[in-house]
Protein backbone atom coordinates (compact mmCIF):
# COMPACT_ATOMS: atom_id res chain seq x y z
CA UNK A 1 0.00 0.00 0.00
CA UNK A 2 1.26 3.42 -0.97
CA UNK A 3 2.45 5.20 2.18
CA UNK A 4 0.04 8.10 0.82
CA UNK A 5 -3.01 6.50 1.70
CA UNK A 6 -4.30 9.23 4.64
CA UNK A 7 -7.10 10.61 5.64
CA UNK A 8 -4.95 12.72 8.23
CA UNK A 9 -5.12 16.10 7.02
CA UNK A 10 -5.89 18.25 3.82
CA UNK A 11 -2.71 19.53 4.24
CA UNK A 12 -1.10 16.45 3.90
CA UNK A 13 -2.19 16.69 -0.11
CA UNK A 14 -0.48 18.42 -2.99
CA UNK A 15 -0.63 21.32 -4.91
CA UNK A 16 -3.79 20.95 -7.38
CA UNK A 17 -2.77 21.41 -11.20
CA UNK A 18 -4.27 24.78 -11.91
CA UNK A 19 -2.13 26.65 -9.03
CA UNK A 20 0.72 24.78 -10.04
CA UNK A 21 0.54 25.80 -14.03
CA UNK A 22 -0.22 29.16 -12.53
CA UNK A 23 3.09 28.99 -10.65
CA UNK A 24 5.03 27.83 -13.81
CA UNK A 25 3.71 30.72 -15.79
CA UNK A 26 4.62 33.36 -13.36
CA UNK A 27 8.35 31.83 -13.40
CA UNK A 28 8.61 32.39 -17.09
CA UNK A 29 9.53 36.21 -16.40
CA UNK A 30 11.15 38.68 -13.65
CA UNK A 31 8.57 40.51 -12.05
CA UNK A 32 9.21 43.11 -9.01
CA UNK A 33 9.25 42.18 -5.58
CA UNK A 34 7.12 42.01 -2.66
CA UNK A 35 3.98 42.08 -4.34
CA UNK A 36 4.41 45.07 -6.64
CA UNK A 37 3.86 42.18 -9.22
CA UNK A 38 0.81 41.95 -11.89
CA UNK A 39 0.00 38.52 -10.40
CA UNK A 40 -0.34 39.58 -6.86
CA UNK A 41 -2.66 42.98 -8.47
CA UNK A 42 -4.60 40.25 -10.33
CA UNK A 43 -5.39 37.64 -7.09
CA UNK A 44 -6.16 41.06 -5.01
CA UNK A 45 -8.10 42.21 -8.11
CA UNK A 46 -9.56 38.13 -8.26
CA UNK A 47 -10.91 37.68 -4.52
CA UNK A 48 -12.58 41.43 -4.97
CA UNK A 49 -14.26 40.22 -7.79
CA UNK A 50 -15.33 37.09 -6.31
CA UNK A 51 -16.87 38.79 -2.73
CA UNK A 52 -18.38 41.30 -5.07
CA UNK A 53 -17.15 44.21 -3.03
CA UNK A 54 -13.56 46.62 -2.24
CA UNK A 55 -11.79 44.59 0.32
CA UNK A 56 -8.37 44.94 1.27
CA UNK A 57 -6.14 41.92 0.31
CA UNK A 58 -3.17 40.57 2.00
CA UNK A 59 -1.12 37.69 1.39
CA UNK A 60 0.80 35.53 3.95
CA UNK A 61 2.32 32.60 4.23
CA UNK A 62 0.40 30.32 6.65
CA UNK A 63 -3.10 30.15 8.92
CA UNK A 64 -1.19 30.92 12.24
CA UNK A 65 0.51 34.15 11.04
CA UNK A 66 -2.81 35.45 9.38
CA UNK A 67 -5.28 34.48 12.15
CA UNK A 68 -2.77 36.49 14.35
CA UNK A 69 -2.29 39.42 12.78
CA UNK A 70 -5.32 39.92 11.83
CA UNK A 71 -6.71 39.93 15.49
CA UNK A 72 -3.65 42.07 16.02
CA UNK A 73 -4.78 44.68 13.93
CA UNK A 74 -8.27 44.66 15.53
CA UNK A 75 -7.83 45.42 18.83
CA UNK A 76 -5.20 46.59 21.24
CA UNK A 77 -3.02 44.11 23.46
CA UNK A 78 -5.97 44.89 26.65
CA UNK A 79 -8.68 43.81 24.40
CA UNK A 80 -10.05 40.29 24.79
CA UNK A 81 -10.82 38.16 21.23
CA UNK A 82 -14.45 35.36 22.03
CA UNK A 83 -13.99 32.29 20.86
CA UNK A 84 -14.92 28.71 20.74
CA UNK A 85 -13.05 26.22 23.19
CA UNK A 86 -11.93 24.12 20.36
CA UNK A 87 -11.23 27.36 18.04
CA UNK A 88 -7.66 26.52 16.50
CA UNK A 89 -5.97 30.41 17.46
CA UNK A 90 -7.06 29.01 21.01
CA UNK A 91 -6.20 25.09 20.40
CA UNK A 92 -3.46 24.96 17.65
CA UNK A 93 -1.35 28.46 17.51
CA UNK A 94 0.96 28.24 20.06
CA UNK A 95 -0.41 31.55 21.41
CA UNK A 96 0.18 33.07 18.26
CA UNK A 97 -2.68 35.46 18.34
CA UNK A 98 -1.93 36.61 21.78
CA UNK A 99 1.74 37.21 20.60
CA UNK A 100 1.17 38.86 17.36
CA UNK A 101 -1.48 40.99 19.70
CA UNK A 102 1.13 42.07 22.53
CA UNK A 103 -1.25 40.22 25.09
CA UNK A 104 -4.57 40.40 23.98
CA UNK A 105 -6.86 37.42 25.67
CA UNK A 106 -8.66 34.84 24.26
CA UNK A 107 -12.41 34.19 26.40
CA UNK A 108 -13.60 30.81 25.84
CA UNK A 109 -16.97 30.36 24.83
CA UNK A 110 -19.35 27.24 24.00
CA UNK A 111 -21.73 25.68 21.72
CA UNK A 112 -22.80 22.18 20.17
CA UNK A 113 -21.07 20.95 17.15
CA UNK A 114 -18.17 23.51 17.45
CA UNK A 115 -20.34 26.49 16.93
CA UNK A 116 -20.57 29.56 19.00
CA UNK A 117 -23.88 30.70 20.03
CA UNK A 118 -25.02 34.20 20.71
CA UNK A 119 -25.81 33.32 24.67
CA UNK A 120 -22.54 32.16 25.17
CA UNK A 121 -20.72 35.61 23.28
CA UNK A 122 -23.24 37.56 25.70
CA UNK A 123 -22.86 35.68 28.37
CA UNK A 124 -19.01 36.27 27.78
CA UNK A 125 -19.30 39.93 27.50
CA UNK A 126 -21.55 40.72 29.77
CA UNK A 127 -20.44 38.80 32.67
CA UNK A 128 -17.64 41.53 33.75
CA UNK A 129 -17.37 44.36 32.26
CA UNK A 130 -15.08 46.03 35.18
CA UNK A 131 -11.29 47.94 34.71
CA UNK A 132 -10.05 44.51 35.87
CA UNK A 133 -10.91 42.19 33.12
CA UNK A 134 -9.44 42.59 29.30
CA UNK A 135 -12.25 44.06 27.55
CA UNK A 136 -14.14 41.97 24.59
CA UNK A 137 -13.41 43.76 21.40
CA UNK A 138 -13.48 40.68 18.45
CA UNK A 139 -14.77 37.66 18.51
CA UNK A 140 -13.09 34.72 16.16
CA UNK A 141 -15.69 32.12 14.16
CA UNK A 142 -14.26 29.34 12.37
CA UNK A 143 -15.86 28.56 9.26
CA UNK A 144 -16.31 25.59 8.59
CA UNK A 145 -15.59 24.99 12.34
CA UNK A 146 -12.86 22.28 13.60
CA UNK A 147 -15.52 19.90 13.61
CA UNK A 148 -16.44 20.03 10.27
CA UNK A 149 -19.42 21.72 10.86
CA UNK A 150 -20.63 25.16 9.25
CA UNK A 151 -22.34 28.37 10.88
CA UNK A 152 -25.87 29.44 7.92
CA UNK A 153 -26.02 32.61 7.12
CA UNK A 154 -29.07 32.97 9.54
CA UNK A 155 -26.91 31.42 12.72
CA UNK A 156 -24.05 34.18 11.28
CA UNK A 157 -26.64 37.02 11.58
CA UNK A 158 -27.82 36.24 15.01
CA UNK A 159 -24.13 36.24 16.19
CA UNK A 160 -23.43 39.42 14.21
CA UNK A 161 -26.83 41.35 15.90
CA UNK A 162 -25.08 40.52 19.35
CA UNK A 163 -22.01 41.60 18.03
CA UNK A 164 -23.29 44.44 16.60
CA UNK A 165 -25.14 45.10 20.44
CA UNK A 166 -21.56 44.75 22.10
CA UNK A 167 -19.41 46.93 19.47
CA UNK A 168 -17.32 43.58 18.42
CA UNK A 169 -15.32 43.10 15.50
CA UNK A 170 -15.81 39.97 13.66
CA UNK A 171 -13.01 38.00 12.58
CA UNK A 172 -13.58 34.63 10.43
CA UNK A 173 -10.75 32.13 10.38
CA UNK A 174 -11.62 30.58 6.45
CA UNK A 175 -9.48 27.78 7.16
CA UNK A 176 -11.78 25.97 5.28
CA UNK A 177 -13.62 28.88 4.01
CA UNK A 178 -14.38 26.79 0.53
CA UNK A 179 -15.81 23.87 2.05
CA UNK A 180 -18.42 26.09 4.04
CA UNK A 181 -19.31 27.99 0.69
CA UNK A 182 -19.63 24.59 -1.57
CA UNK A 183 -21.65 23.10 1.42
CA UNK A 184 -24.16 26.04 1.91
CA UNK A 185 -23.77 26.35 -1.88
CA UNK A 186 -23.99 30.31 -1.04
CA UNK A 187 -22.46 33.27 -2.77
CA UNK A 188 -19.02 34.04 -0.67
CA UNK A 189 -20.66 37.72 -0.04
CA UNK A 190 -23.29 35.73 2.15
CA UNK A 191 -21.17 34.16 4.76
CA UNK A 192 -19.40 36.92 5.17
CA UNK A 193 -19.08 40.73 4.79
CA UNK A 194 -23.24 40.86 4.04
CA UNK A 195 -23.17 38.80 7.21
CA UNK A 196 -20.82 41.14 9.37
CA UNK A 197 -17.35 40.08 8.92
CA UNK A 198 -14.87 42.42 9.21
CA UNK A 199 -11.73 40.13 8.41
CA UNK A 200 -11.76 36.75 6.71
CA UNK A 201 -8.80 34.60 7.00
CA UNK A 202 -9.19 32.50 3.50
CA UNK A 203 -6.89 29.38 3.28
CA UNK A 204 -5.41 28.29 0.10
CA UNK A 205 -3.18 26.00 1.59
CA UNK A 206 -5.71 23.74 1.99
CA UNK A 207 -7.80 24.10 -0.81
CA UNK A 208 -4.83 23.26 -2.86
CA UNK A 209 -2.05 25.66 -2.95
CA UNK A 210 1.37 24.68 -1.72
CA UNK A 211 1.07 27.64 0.97
CA UNK A 212 -0.66 31.05 1.13
CA UNK A 213 -3.60 32.78 3.01
CA UNK A 214 -5.48 35.62 2.00
CA UNK A 215 -6.58 37.93 4.86
CA UNK A 216 -9.38 39.49 2.81
CA UNK A 217 -10.63 42.92 5.28
CA UNK A 218 -14.07 43.86 4.32
CA UNK A 219 -13.67 46.59 7.15
CA UNK A 220 -11.16 48.59 5.32
CA UNK A 221 -10.49 50.88 8.21
CA UNK A 222 -9.15 47.55 10.32
CA UNK A 223 -6.12 47.25 7.63
CA UNK A 224 -4.45 50.20 8.31
CA UNK A 225 -0.69 49.26 8.37
CA UNK A 226 -1.34 45.88 7.83
CA UNK A 227 1.65 45.80 5.65
CA UNK A 228 3.72 46.84 7.82
CA UNK A 229 2.44 44.41 10.45
CA UNK A 230 2.70 41.71 7.84
CA UNK A 231 6.39 42.91 7.38
CA UNK A 232 7.62 42.89 11.19
CA UNK A 233 6.10 39.84 11.67
CA UNK A 234 8.02 38.30 8.73
CA UNK A 235 5.23 37.37 6.54
CA UNK A 236 5.56 39.59 3.86
CA UNK A 237 6.66 37.52 0.60
CA UNK A 238 9.84 38.77 -1.36
CA UNK A 239 8.68 36.79 -4.40
CA UNK A 240 5.04 37.26 -3.41
CA UNK A 241 4.00 36.20 -7.28
CA UNK A 242 4.89 32.77 -5.98
CA UNK A 243 2.35 32.77 -3.59
CA UNK A 244 0.04 34.85 -5.63
CA UNK A 245 0.30 33.45 -8.82
CA UNK A 246 -1.25 30.25 -7.76
CA UNK A 247 -4.11 32.01 -6.08
CA UNK A 248 -4.96 33.13 -9.62
CA UNK A 249 -4.92 29.43 -10.71
CA UNK A 250 -7.65 28.52 -7.80
CA UNK A 251 -9.95 31.80 -9.28
CA UNK A 252 -9.67 31.09 -12.53
CA UNK A 253 -13.29 29.09 -13.25
CA UNK A 254 -13.85 28.56 -9.58
CA UNK A 255 -11.20 26.13 -9.09
CA UNK A 256 -10.97 26.61 -5.63
CA UNK A 257 -14.79 25.98 -5.01
CA UNK A 258 -14.66 22.76 -7.29
CA UNK A 259 -11.77 21.90 -4.86
CA UNK A 260 -14.23 22.21 -2.18
CA UNK A 261 -16.81 20.57 -3.72
CA UNK A 262 -14.81 17.04 -4.32
CA UNK A 263 -13.65 17.40 -1.05
CA UNK A 264 -16.84 17.83 0.53
CA UNK A 265 -18.40 14.76 -1.86
CA UNK A 266 -15.78 12.50 -1.15
CA UNK A 267 -16.14 13.12 2.98
CA UNK A 268 -19.61 12.67 2.01
CA UNK A 269 -19.22 9.17 0.67
CA UNK A 270 -16.94 8.08 3.69
CA UNK A 271 -19.47 9.09 6.39
CA UNK A 272 -22.49 7.66 4.46
CA UNK A 273 -20.34 4.16 3.92
CA UNK A 274 -19.36 4.32 7.77
CA UNK A 275 -22.64 5.39 9.02
CA UNK A 276 -24.74 2.81 10.59
CA UNK A 277 -21.30 -0.02 10.92
CA UNK A 278 -21.74 -1.89 14.43
CA UNK A 279 -19.58 -0.24 16.51
CA UNK A 280 -19.04 3.10 14.72
CA UNK A 281 -20.52 6.10 15.29
CA UNK A 282 -20.41 9.98 14.12
CA UNK A 283 -19.74 12.32 16.28
CA UNK A 284 -20.39 15.24 14.59
CA UNK A 285 -22.99 15.78 11.73
CA UNK A 286 -20.71 15.66 8.02
CA UNK A 287 -21.28 19.15 6.49
CA UNK A 288 -17.66 19.60 5.08
CA UNK A 289 -14.54 18.00 4.44
CA UNK A 290 -14.31 15.93 7.35
CA UNK A 291 -15.66 13.13 9.26
CA UNK A 292 -15.37 12.53 12.78
CA UNK A 293 -16.16 9.25 13.45
CA UNK A 294 -15.98 6.85 16.82
CA UNK A 295 -13.93 3.68 15.85
CA UNK A 296 -13.00 1.16 17.78
CA UNK A 297 -10.00 0.78 19.44
CA UNK A 298 -9.09 -2.65 17.92
CA UNK A 299 -10.59 -1.50 14.26
CA UNK A 300 -8.05 1.60 14.58
CA UNK A 301 -4.71 -0.09 15.53
CA UNK A 302 -5.32 -2.38 12.23
CA UNK A 303 -5.84 -0.30 9.70
CA UNK A 304 -3.07 2.02 10.75
CA UNK A 305 -0.79 -1.10 10.23
CA UNK A 306 -2.62 -1.53 6.86
CA UNK A 307 -0.96 1.98 6.40
CA UNK A 308 -3.90 4.13 6.78
CA UNK A 309 -3.13 7.49 8.19
CA UNK A 310 -5.32 9.38 10.27
CA UNK A 311 -5.25 11.55 13.52
CA UNK A 312 -7.44 11.26 16.82
CA UNK A 313 -8.77 14.63 17.73
CA UNK A 314 -11.58 15.45 20.35
CA UNK A 315 -12.49 12.90 23.10
CA UNK A 316 -10.36 9.96 20.84
CA UNK A 317 -12.74 10.33 18.26
CA UNK A 318 -11.35 9.65 14.70
CA UNK A 319 -10.84 12.54 12.17
CA UNK A 320 -10.70 11.76 8.23
CA UNK A 321 -10.28 14.43 6.17
CA UNK A 322 -10.27 15.20 2.20
CA UNK A 323 -8.65 17.09 0.02
CA UNK A 324 -8.81 18.17 -3.77
CA UNK A 325 -6.48 15.16 -4.13
CA UNK A 326 -8.79 12.73 -2.28
CA UNK A 327 -10.42 9.87 -4.98
CA UNK A 328 -13.27 8.13 -4.55
CA UNK A 329 -11.39 4.64 -5.17
CA UNK A 330 -9.57 6.10 -1.90
CA UNK A 331 -12.64 6.17 0.34
CA UNK A 332 -14.28 2.71 -1.24
CA UNK A 333 -10.43 1.00 -0.33
CA UNK A 334 -10.70 2.41 3.39
CA UNK A 335 -14.38 1.94 3.33
CA UNK A 336 -13.62 -2.03 2.33
CA UNK A 337 -10.64 -2.36 4.66
CA UNK A 338 -13.36 -1.44 7.70
CA UNK A 339 -15.47 -3.59 7.02
CA UNK A 340 -13.31 -6.46 6.47
CA UNK A 341 -12.04 -5.78 9.98
CA UNK A 342 -15.08 -5.27 11.84
C1 LIG B 1 -5.10 24.44 9.37
C2 LIG B 1 -5.87 25.45 10.14
C3 LIG B 1 -5.36 26.75 10.32
C4 LIG B 1 -4.00 27.19 9.81
O1 LIG B 1 -2.95 26.44 10.25
P1 LIG B 1 -1.43 26.71 9.81
O2 LIG B 1 -0.77 25.43 10.09
O3 LIG B 1 -0.91 27.80 10.63
O4 LIG B 1 -1.44 27.08 8.37
C5 LIG B 1 -6.16 27.67 10.96
N1 LIG B 1 -7.37 27.35 11.43
C6 LIG B 1 -7.88 26.11 11.29
C7 LIG B 1 -9.26 25.82 11.79
C8 LIG B 1 -7.15 25.12 10.65
O5 LIG B 1 -7.65 23.90 10.52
Amino acid sequence: MPSSEQFASDNYSGICPQAWAAMAEANRMDEPAYGEDIWTARAADGLRELFDTDCDVYFVFNGTAANSLALASIGQSFHSVICHELAHIETDECGGPEYASNGAKLLLGDGADGKLTPESIEHLVTKRTDIHYPKPKALSLTQATEVGTVYTPEELKAIRAVAGKHRLNVHMDGARFANAVAALDVHPSEITWKAGVDVLCFSGTKNGLALGEAVVFFNRDLAEDFEWRCKQAGQLASKMRYISAPWCGLLKDNVWLENARHANRCAARLAAGLEGLPGVTLRYPRQVNGVFVDLPDPLQATLRDAGWRFYNFIGGCSRLMCSWSTTEEQVDRFLADVRANL
